[in-house]
């Protein structure tokens, strides 16, 4: 085979805009993963012989369809639905659906790339995917929400399975919404099978899976302080979102004896100096998830809290950040504003929150930074062992899969040690070592298959 010529980073970066047009996010995820990879496999031919980053920058598959529903008015509304699959090296596909109107391909391409160096991170054999629709969940009816959901997996069904590709929740989709799809799964193919994951408990799903992004994150930055000879009791925290993922980091660091100030949705940020504990916390899990309110009602209820509307938390000053609402909401100015307040770690509940510009400043500012693909791996890595629990038709205690997340996120975070350290000090590169550390499992996974 020929040798092939080497390109170097601005020549890749620029074909992938090429091949690319428009989709801005994925090109800054593919950018910021490649500027790692490039340096690493500068000396290892057998990479660029087989053009192993262009093939994974190349989703397998990216599947498009149109899904139609009836609302509570009896109008027909028309959605579009995708499914990413962007590498099943390593195992087969997997990664969440998100429902909001921001949902593009160029989202789901990227979060569906990002997924691929997660998975590999986690150590689990799953490759890497992502889906979802512009529909938009907020204000509508439960059962409007499950028409739109049949209808959805009346598309989707085809390109999943148990061993093929097996979606999971993200923005939007959580319990409810995975039991209207599993159900319409369950009606279509008259099969029982581990599909989807984020399971009720009732029909296959895991212990731990709805704790386990917010909780990982948590682990993760508890790794990051305890390299350094610190800790999360005593600090003071900012998170941004209030949905899944956010809520039960809070409610981790809450147990590890620290004080969270602030949460958020896309109306604002509240700011509760006096911390929110656990009684307060449980008060905001009933609005998001029942009553389906917004943020700002936190601070009309509890006496001291202030509401921010239309801003995000980055100026409240805090020792520790967990960004945990969606992507690119903490720039390069808010970066530069946590760093002068003091902060002195970041973990990423969220997909890519903060923007290239941003990973600099902290990066510059040698703060402990830990990207979304290893801080909140701890959420697909829960769902792999609902994936291994329904192939074994059995069910683990959640003190079993406790300590298994918990060893999880301490094998990503040696794995980051093991390539984004060796700055000669104890400074780790964690985006350096999440990028590498992905992968290359992946990358010897499609050597070994020759070129497919
Ligand atoms: P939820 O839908 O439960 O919550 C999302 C939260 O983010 C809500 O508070 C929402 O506010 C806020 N949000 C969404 N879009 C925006 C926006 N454009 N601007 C400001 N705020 C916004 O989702 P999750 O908690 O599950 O997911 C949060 C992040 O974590 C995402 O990046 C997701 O990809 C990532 N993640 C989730 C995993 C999981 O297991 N759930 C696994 C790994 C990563 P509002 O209600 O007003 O829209």
């Amino acid at each position: 085979m020929a040798v092939s010529d080497h390109v170097n980073l601005a020549q890749f970066i620029a074909g992938v805009e090429r091949r690319n047009p428009g989709q801005t996010e994925f090109v800054q995820a593919v950018h910021e993963v490649a500027q790692d990879i490039f340096g690493y496999i500068e000396d290892k031919e057998k990479y660029h012989e087989y053009q192993i980053l262009r093939r994974i920058a190349e989703p397998d598959r990216v599947v498009s369809f149109r899904v139609c529903w009836e609302d509570d008015n009896g109008s027909i509304r028309v959605q579009r639905g995708w499914r990413v699959q962007n590498n099943n090296a390593i195992g087969p596909y997997k990664g969440g659906l998100r429902f909001h109107p921001s949902v593009t391909e160029s989202v789901l391409k990227f979060l569906a790339f990002e997924q691929t160096f997660k998975n590999s991170l986690t150590g689990l054999p799953m490759g890497g995917a992502k889906g979802g629709s512009n529909f938009n969940p907020k204000g509508k009816s439960d059962h409007e929400v499950m028409r739109f959901c049949q209808s959805f997996m009346t598309e989707l069904y085809r390109h999943v399975g148990d061993d093929v590709d097996i979606p999971a929740g993200d923005i939007g989709v959580g319990a409810r919404e995975i039991g209207y799809m599993f159900g319409q799964y369950k009606r279509i193919t008259n099969r029982f099978a581990g599909v989807l994951t984020g399971k009720g408990l009732e029909y296959g799903g895991s212990q731990i899976r709805t704790e386990a992004t917010g909780y990982g994150a948590v682990y993760f930055l508890q790794s990051m302080l305890e390299h350094v000879g610190d800790s999360v009791a005593g600090k003071r925290v900012v998170i941004s979102g209030s949905g899944n993922v956010a809520t039960h980091a809070l409610e981790k660091i809450n147990q590890l004896g620290g004080k969270v100030v602030t949460l958020s949705d896309s109306g604002g940020f509240i700011y509760d100096p006096d911390g929110i504990n656990d009684d307060k916390l449980a008060w905001i899990k009933h609005l998001k998830t029942v009553k389906r309110g917004r943020i700002a009602e936190y601070a009309e209820h509890f006496g001291g809290a202030t509401y921010h509307h239309g801003e995000r938390p980055w100026g409240v000053a805090c020792d520790l950040a967990l960004p945990c609402a969606t992507q690119n909401e903490l720039l390069s100015d808010d970066a530069t504003t946590l760093v002068a307040n003091g902060c002195i770690a970041v973990s990423e509940g969220a997909n890519m929150p903060t923007d290239l510009a941003g990973v600099q400043v902290f990066k510059r500012a040698k703060i402990l930074y830990a990207p979304g693909k290893a801080a909140n791996a701890g959420g697909v890595a829960v769902s792999g062992l609902e994936m291994s629990q329904n192939s074994a038709k059995i069910s683990w205690q959640e003190a079993e899969l406790q300590s298994l997340l918990i060893e999880i996120m301490h094998g990503i975070h040696a794995r980051c040690v093991e390539y984004g350290g060796g700055d000669g000090d104890t400074y780790v590169d964690y985006v350096r070592g999440a990028n590498i550390a992905g992968f290359v499992k992946v990358a010897d996974a499609m050597l070994a298959y020759g070129v497919v």
